[in-house]
């Protein structure tokens, strides 16, 4: 799983998660509310979008909630969701 968070102003950051953790990490940036702090993200839930292959929302900083941009997950699959379970459940497929 590869997550990114995709700033107002262009920039994209590749963004740090510590399972069972309920935001990520941005290294290297900062909220105007934690200049000294990397800044903490979390998704709001905001205008989710979601297809086989990833999802996107609108992302907040965790302390303050202040909007920061969209956090962009790659999911870690070779087909798309719904075809790599097909593949490790079914019966085998020719491609
Ligand atoms: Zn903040």
């Amino acid at each position: 799983m590869n997550i990114t968070l995709h700033l107002h102003d262009g920039r994209k950051r590749t963004c740090h998660y510590s399972d069972g953790d309920k935001h990520v990490t941005a290294r290297g940036l900062h909220c105007e509310c934690s200049r000294t702090s990397d800044l903490i993200v979390a998704g709001t839930g905001r205008h989710r979008e979601q297809d086989e292959h990833g999802e996107s929302e609108d992302a907040a900083c965790a302390r303050c909630g202040g909007s920061v941009g969209r956090l962009v997950v790659v999911y870690s699959t070779l087909f798309g969701r719904t075809e790599d379970v097909a593949v490790l459940h079914g019966r085998p497929r020719v491609y």
